[in-house]
């Protein structure tokens, strides 16, 4: 038996499943094909985002983030409480409802909108055919005029740390632990392995994040990097630069770590777990026949144009399988480009305004350029801070640590980037990302209203700031080649 259809997209995260929904509302007949499982065997939908990924770290984060409040937080507003109590294992049944909720959600909007969901495994076929293996095990041959690859991303696992599932644990491991273990090591500290590491850190452990670079946060501008750094260490967060694992051993409940420090010196410490956090890579397994004529590059991910056009014709490619940061809302983006390109449409992703967020407390968020690659870049810039220090609300709230960073061009004002550690970062930096989209200048957005008392009025002052005009704090205007 054959079926045919518009579109087949195979993997149901973030990216395949807007691009099915997006897909279908353009009346396109669209299936879409996902092989995870859940713990009872039953096909689920939602990917790495909602199973393992932003979602449930969010819940932990927020479920960490209120005891620690509660314990720590509200001295200095007079409020005492009695010794406040976690139970793991409930914190984490929670975060199963949240997940099993949220994905129940796609599959109704697949309902909705006339999405046929399809519960097993999809490989690519030569033209334009795709092999079909439901979980029962029985197979068909589908055919579409159009297929959407969205298989995303794994954990890299490295050989020094093999993961048991018990001491040793990746990314989805930690969001498990039934206790709070009481020595914990984070190898890697990216932007999953501080999240994680400041969910078990708030709720007791004592973490040891140990990273090879000797730059934190490279990718980021270095100025809210060194920022966060001192944020997280004064939090308790022991962050280990320049300190790569060479080794690990395993002794009964406990894994002794090996390392190389910054003078080159091997170290050791005794965990009593270990979270692997070294990034992910694309995930392609059995996703592809040999002739389906779809070419990966050098470093496994699936190879796509600007358009997420693979080298197969009819054959697109969206999210963490492709080039490109891996975030959920990126993979959300392409996948609805892609669709509408397949309904006759000119979308296109701006890929130069991709926010990015560290859902730590306070959060780390950015969009566009660092001040780094601008200079880099060659570029004649100004930039303008504000702290929010300096900002009535966050004061009254006792939540004044951190800073806004804007950069705009020097010759027409243009806002290049944006960069918050602070008080609802996320939610500021978003502002600016629509600001951007619409190219504004920094006066744009200093001549914008802003309500009082707000965070947000430390993105106006930092635009103002750009240009020498920030009313709540002196200007030191700072005009850099
Ligand atoms: P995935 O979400 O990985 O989904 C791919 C799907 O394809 C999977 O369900 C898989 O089962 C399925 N699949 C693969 N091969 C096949 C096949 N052959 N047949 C059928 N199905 C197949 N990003 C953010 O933007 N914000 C965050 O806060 C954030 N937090 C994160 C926290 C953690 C702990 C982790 C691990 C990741 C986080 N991410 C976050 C990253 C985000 O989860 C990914 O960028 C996003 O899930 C990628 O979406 P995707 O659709 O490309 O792939
Ligand atoms: P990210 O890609 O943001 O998830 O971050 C992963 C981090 O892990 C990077 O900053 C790497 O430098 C770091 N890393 C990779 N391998 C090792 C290792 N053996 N020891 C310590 N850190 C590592």
């Amino acid at each position: 038996m054959s079926d045919k259809y518009d579109v087949i997209v195979i993997g149901s995260g973030p990216a395949g499943y807007v691009a099915a929904i997006r897909a279908a509302q353009l009346g396109l007949k669209t299936a879409c094909i996902e092989k995870w499982k859940n713990d009872e065997g039953k096909g689920i939908n939602g990917g790495t985002c909602l199973n393992v990924g932003c979602i449930p770290s969010k819940a932990l984060l927020d479920s960490s983030h209120k005891y620690h409040a509660l314990k720590e937080g509200y001295k200095n507003h007079g409020i005492t409480a009695g010794a406040p109590k976690i139970n793991v294992p409930e914190m984490i049944e929670r975060k199963q409802k949240v997940v099993d909720q949220m994905s129940g959600g796609i599959s109704q909007l697949f309902k909705a909108n006339g999405v046929t969901s399809l519960y097993g495994t999809g490989k690519l076929l030569a033209g334009r055919k795709v092999e079909f293996t439901a979980n029962d095990g029985s197979v068909q041959e589908l055919e579409a005029e159009n297929v959407i690859l969205a298989s995303g991303s794994v954990p890299v696992d490295i050989p020094v740390a093999p993961v048991n599932g018990e001491t040793i644990v990746d990314s989805t491991g930690a969001l498990e632990f039934q206790s709070v273990p009481k020595k914990l090591g984070v190898i890697g500290a990216g932007v999953i392995g501080l999240e994680l590491g400041s969910v078990w850190g708030r709720l007791g452990s004592e973490v040891i994040c140990l990273e090879a670079m000797d730059e934190f946060l490279a990718m980021m501008d270095q100025q809210i990097a060194k920022e966060t750094k001192k944020i997280l260490t004064k939090q308790g967060l022991d962050i280990r630069l320049s300190s790569r694992v060479t080794a690990t051993e395993v002794k009964g409940k406990k894994v002794t770590v090996t390392y190389t420090d910054k003078d080159g010196n091997e170290q050791q410490e005794v965990f009593d777990k270990l979270i692997v956090c070294v990034g992910r890579r694309p995930y392609t397994e059995g996703l592809l026949a040999a002739d389906s004529g779809v070419n990966l590059d050098e470093r496994g991910f699936i190879y796509v144009n600007d358009l997420c056009s693979t080298s197969a014709p009819g054959v697109w490619a969206v999210g963490d399988v492709v080039r490109g940061p891996m975030l959920a809302h990126k993979g959300s983006e392409e996948g609805v480009v892609v669709a509408e390109r397949i309904a006759g449409q000119k979308s296109l992703v701006n890929y130069d305004i991709i926010p990015s967020v560290i859902y730590i407390h306070p959060e780390v968020a950015a969009v566009g350029r660092t001040e780094e690659q601008v200079k880099a870049d060659g570029e004649d810039y100004n930039v303008g801070i504000f702290p929010f220090m300096a900002i009535g609300r966050a004061v009254a709230s006792d939540e004044a640590e951190g800073m806004v960073k804007m950069i705009a061009d020097a010759k027409t004002d243009r806002v290049l980037g944006c960069h918050v550690v602070g008080p609802s970062a996320a939610d500021l930096v978003q502002q600016v990302a629509l600001a951007m989209e619409f190219g504004s200048t920094a006066e744009d957005i200093g001549m914008t209203v802003f309500s009082h008392p707000t965070m947000s009025e430390a993105v106006k002052e930092a635009a103002l700031a750009v240009n020498g005009h920030a009313i709540h704090m002196p200007n030191r205007k700072r005009r850099k080649k």
